[in-house]
């Protein structure tokens, strides 16, 4: 049995609805990210379940409870927002043990509480500073450990890397999920960043528009992407218009040149347009057993470091290629026709 359920929830904001009929379960000690463009919902399905909005219909039920309408206080849940949000005037230990104080518990409990919270976010000599002399990572560590310290059944987390440097972000993905595995506490992330969600979760939940696309694990959702929409969102793609051949045989023509040995839908036949889809690392320059060949002209060389993205043009159609830079051979350079190889079982068809 799932340990977070819901069911049919939507919600409306007057005749805007903004999340329609989600179904959403996930497990005991999961961690689960939802993943969108700004503006299609996610908040509002995270503060559903915290208690901040109540659902225009549907039911949420936590470990069995039907918590639908129960107040915040009475749902046992951490939370932990883009804006640090820390209270000024506390020190990081009052701050973290503010949740517990509130909850009147002795002063003992509140300090061994706050120590074993400062060990476990690795900020242990920072308890008597104020949140201005943090750094804005250290900062939301500290929020992280402020909504743990009562030990909450579930921990809902809002874009809480957004505000963060670049190196940052990626250094707290990782502790964020040390901690949250340690801990093995239920998690929802919410996020738009696609990299944050694919490196983070167990499963990722994409939306769009107030709708659930898919749910599935990063390796399904970025492998096999069931709509248009969670293909672009998650990644980089090249886009190829063909035209179909003979679907028994996965064989569709892309301008003068013929492909085959894709998985194409079931239903397609000779004649229907389709829009191939490719990642940038699935195309490549050296040639393997299976693969098929498209003639490209390089357009642009962009030299992004470890990775040189190849930009190219096959007829009217522009693909991206992701190789490795190589320091002992220079790169190709733009306006060369070359051959571009890839295993037609890549190949999405949208
Ligand atoms: P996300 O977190 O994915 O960016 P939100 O859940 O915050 O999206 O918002 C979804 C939509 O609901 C947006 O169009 C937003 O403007 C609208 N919205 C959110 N909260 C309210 C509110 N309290 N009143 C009216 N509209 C709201
Ligand atoms: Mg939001």
């Amino acid at each position: 049995t799932p340990y977070i359920a819901i069911d049919g929830i939507s919600k409306s904001f007057g005749s805007m609805r903004v999340v329609r009929d989600a179904d959403i379960k996930v497990g005991r000690g999961e961690f689960v990210s939802f993943l969108g463009p700004s503006g299609c919902g996610k908040t509002t399905i995270l503060r559903m379940i915290a208690g901040f909005e109540t659902p225009s219909s549907g039911s949420i039920s936590i470990d069995g409870r039907d918590v639908t309408y129960l107040k915040p206080s009475q749902r046992n849940i951490g939370m932990v927002f883009q804006s640090y949000a820390l209270f000024p005037n506390l020190t990081v230990a009052g701050n973290i043990g503010f949740g517990l104080k509130v909850a009147g518990a002795n002063r003992a409990e509140i300090d061994s509480r706050v120590t074993e919270m400062l060990a476990l976010i690795k900020l242990p000599q920072l308890a008597e500073r104020f949140p201005w002399q943090l750094s804005g990572g250290q900062q939301q560590r500290v929020a992280l450990a402020r909504a743990l310290a009562p030990r909450p059944s579930v921990l809902l987390l809002d874009e809480p890397l957004s505000a963060l440097d670049a190196k940052i972000r990626v250094s707290l993905r990782e502790e964020i999920r040390a901690i949250q595995q340690e801990l093995g506490i239920t998690t929802i992330f919410v996020t738009h960043d696609q990299e944050e969600a694919l490196s983070m979760s167990d499963r990722v939940m994409v939306m769009y528009e107030g709708r659930i696309e898919q749910i599935g694990t990063p390796y399904e959702i970025y492998n096999h992407p069931r709509t248009a929409f969670v293909a672009g969102f998650v990644g980089t793609l090249s886009q190829l218009d063909a035209t179909v051949v003979d679907a028994s045989r996965g064989e569709a023509s892309v301008g003068s040149a013929s492909i085959s040995g894709m998985s194409l839908p079931e239903n397609a036949k000779p004649g229907d347009t389709l829009r191939l889809a490719l990642r940038p690392e699935s195309l490549r320059l050296e040639h393997r057993d299976g693969d098929q060949t498209l003639r490209a002209r390089i357009v642009a060389v962009d030299f992004l470091g470890a990775v040189i993205r190849i930009k190219l043009e096959v007829g009217e159609a522009r693909l991206s290629v992701d190789t490795f830079n190589d320091p002992t051979r220079p790169p190709p350079s733009a306006g060369q026709t070359i051959d571009l190889h890839f295993a037609p079982q890549t190949v999405l068809a949208l």
